[in-house]
């Protein structure tokens, strides 16, 4: 089981990210980062907002973006431990999300906030993520986002 770790002020950034793209009544993505070394719990060290391309109901990193995502993750030695994104309506984990996932490693983690998160706080985010772990048979097993299998930590 793979846990993370993050700040109040993490979550602040990644809400503020996602609902630029509600705003404009799109879905958005975010990527929490942490040091290349694996550990577990990963503290999230940074929120990158990957260039996308979305739509109401999808989101897209096109091959530039995720070249320029490499040439950042390279130099500064971090890796993806999470993606984050926004759903129009319920959030959930869908084919499509499956199939266009950015991050598909054992343990990967892939978060889905509804209502584009303007609903969303640094409070109740527990209670609003839908959270999924890539599994080593190759499909997204859904997480519970409290208790002691939770994969995600807020800390102060
Ligand atoms: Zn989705």
């Amino acid at each position: 089981m793979s846990a993370i770790i993050c700040t109040r002020e993490v979550l602040q950034t990644t809400i503020a990210v996602l609902r630029r793209g509600g705003e404009r009544g799109e879905e958005r993505v975010a990527l929490w980062l942490s040091t290349a070394a694996p550990r577990t719990p990963a503290a999230v060290i940074e929120v990158y907002e990957p260039d996308q391309v979305a739509e109401v109901d999808y989101f897209r990193l096109p091959p530039l973006s995720m070249r320029s995502l490499m040439d950042h993750l390279r130099p500064t030695r971090r890796r993806i431990v999470a993606q984050i994104h926004t759903h129009p309506g319920q959030a959930f984990h869908s084919e499509v999300d499956a199939e266009w996932a950015i991050v598909k490693h054992v343990g990967a983690l892939s978060l889905v906030l509804p209502r584009f998160a303007a609903t969303t706080t640094p409070e109740n985010f527990l209670e609003e993520v839908m959270t999924y772990e890539y599994s080593s048979d190759g499909d997204w097993q859904h997480c519970p986002s409290v208790g002691p299998a939770a994969r995600v930590i807020v800390t102060a």
